[in-house]
This record gives C-alpha cells, structure tokens and sequence, in this order.
C-alpha cells in the first residue's frame, strides 16, 4: 500500500470560484453526457438477432481495444509524453494502432495535446471547458468547446514549435503522411471483416455500422470527455496548476486516462492511476510490453514522487 506523507494544506485557490457548482447544475450536466450513452444502451437489445450479432460484437470489441490503447499507450503516452521508450517495430506499430482512431495524425495529436499541457485551463489551451468562464450558462458552452467544439477551429498547432522530435523522425513523418490510408483502412476493416466472416452482404452492412460508425463515435466521445469532463468533475486529489480532475466511471472505457489529475500533476509518469483500487488498462499493457521487451525505460510512479504530488487531507 502506498504511504503518503503529511503535507500542509494548500490555500485557497485564486481560480476557484467563491460559489460551487448547484445540485442542479451537476444533474443536467449528467443527463446530457448520459444521452448517448442511453441510446447506445437502448439500441443493443433492440437490434440483436436481426442487426446485431456476436461477430459485429468481436469486430467492434477489437477495433476499438486496438485504436483506443494507440491513443492512450500510443500517442498519449508514448509520443507525446515520453512515458517509456520503444523499439522500432513497437513505435511503428503504436503509431499505426493510434492512427485507426481516427482522430488526429500523429504529429498533429501529439503537437495539440503538449500546447494542452503547456497552457492546461488558461489562454492558449486549445480545449480548456473554462474558456467563457465559470457560470452555468458559459460553463455549458465551455464543456460543450472542450468537448467537440474546439476541433472546428482554422488555426493548427505549430507542428515544428511542439513536436520538433517527432517531425525529424523519418518513421514518424511516413506515419504522418499515411494518416488517410490509415484512417480509411480502420473504417472499411470491419466491414470487410463482418462480410467475409458471415459471407453475407448484411454481415458487411452490420458489421460496418457497429465496428466502425458505433466504435469510432464511442471512442471519440470517451478521448473527448478527457477534455470536457475530466476538467470539470471528479475529484482532485494531486496538486496540478489546472482543473483536471479524476473521474472513476470513465477508467475502463478511457482505458485508464480518466485519472486525469495525477496525469496534469505528474505528466511523464506511466500509469495515471497510480493509487490504489484505481484500474489502468493502458499502464497494464506497457508492463506487457515491458516484460515482452518491447518497451523500456518506463517512467513508473515511486511512493515517494506521489506524495511529493498529492494534496493534504
Ligand atoms: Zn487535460
Ligand atoms: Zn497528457
């Protein structure tokens, strides 16, 4: 078990507003993440036997392990972070698995999230929820910029200013230009998949709407609920010089980054969810990798650094 130390209590936050959030406030709040989640939740035993079958399931279940652990082992923590360091085949590969995730490039997910840490909650963060402020009112339109909003934006992060180690990378560079292959290899995969394993044009249709229109949407809302969510609620248990906050409920579809608190106080380390009966399935999987020798020179968190970082009961 980890021993923290005593620290003294902080002060009293100059960020935090004087008035809390309402009861009200964090009940629409919920009904309005929960929504899709719902609907998802509806149309998986209303589909099954006719539009849902237990291959879609795997395909779905598969792709979405796959690009979700590129995003999160990958170009979270890998790539932009530097958490452990990887052998050749190995960084290729999670680069490959980041990219069926439909999200960014490379380049352009690693560039985006380091100015995301550089300005974390303050100007310049290019998804801060905080942005128009701390009322109800802005606060519901922050969450909803952190969310989705921010990725309409024109400007593009300067890729040589916050990711000049990853655009002198001749692989990383290959990697960057195959984004398009990449990303429309993960949408025609499963169908692909469902068709040859059912031998039917409607195991190709179902397959399709499962494995990539309902796994890539899913994904999607998890990585950004980091953004919007994990800034906002949950709980702050380490010192960090934002908002991010840890939020249990998301771990297992996040794969573990939703101890986005320890991850803002102590970004280089491998696993976020450090403390005890918190389950990280992406730290999981780089202690796979490490044994395998796939991966080195793992930044795994100490007792010590820990309490170094975590705020006084
Ligand atoms: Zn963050
Ligand atoms: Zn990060």
């Amino acid at each position: 078990m980890t021993v923290i130390a005593e620290r003294p209590a902080p002060g009293p936050k100059p960020e935090v507003d004087p008035e809390p959030k309402t009861t009200i406030e964090l009940v629409v709040f919920g009904v309005v993440v929960a929504m899709p989640l719902i609907a998802l939740a509806t149309a998986v035993p209303l589909a099954w036997g006719w539009g849902l079958s237990w291959i879609d399931i795997t395909i779905a279940f598969l792709f979405y392990v796959i690009s979700g652990l590129g995003v999160t082992v990958g170009l979270h923590r890998y790539f932009t972070h530097g958490s452990f360091k990887a052998k050749r085949p190995m960084k290729i590969a999670l680069g490959i698995a980041g990219s069926l995730s439909l999200e960014m490039s490379v380049i352009d997910w690693v560039a985006t999230h380091r100015k995301h840490h550089k300005f974390s909650d303050k100007e310049g963060d290019p998804h801060s929820p905080w942005r128009f402020g701390s009322g109800f009112l802005a606060l519901t339109k922050g969450l909803l910029w952190a969310h989705m909003g921010w990725l309409f934006e024109t400007d593009r992060t300067n890729r040589e200013k916050y990711a000049p180690d990853l655009v002198k990378d001749p692989d990383i560079v290959r990697l960057h230009r195959l984004f398009p292959v990449m990303a429309i290899s993960s949408i025609f995969l499963p169908p692909l998949l469902g068709g040859l394993l059912t031998w039917s044009w409607w195991g190709m249709l179902t397959a399709f709407f499962w494995g990539t229109l309902v796994r890539i949407g899913l994904l999607h809302h998890v990585t950004w609920s980091i953004n919007s969510i994990c800034h906002v609620f949950g709980e702050e248990v380490f010192e960090s010089r934002d908002k991010s906050r840890n939020v249990w409920w998301l771990a297992i579809p996040s794969f573990g980054e939703s101890w986005h608190n320890l991850h803002h106080s102590d970004p280089t380390c491998a696993r976020h969810g450090a403390l005890k009966g918190q389950i990280d399935p992406s730290a999981g999987v780089i202690r796979w990798f490490e044994k395998a020798g796939w991966v080195y020179g793992v930044r795994w968190p100490t007792p010590e650094r820990l309490a170094a970082k975590r705020i006084a009961d």
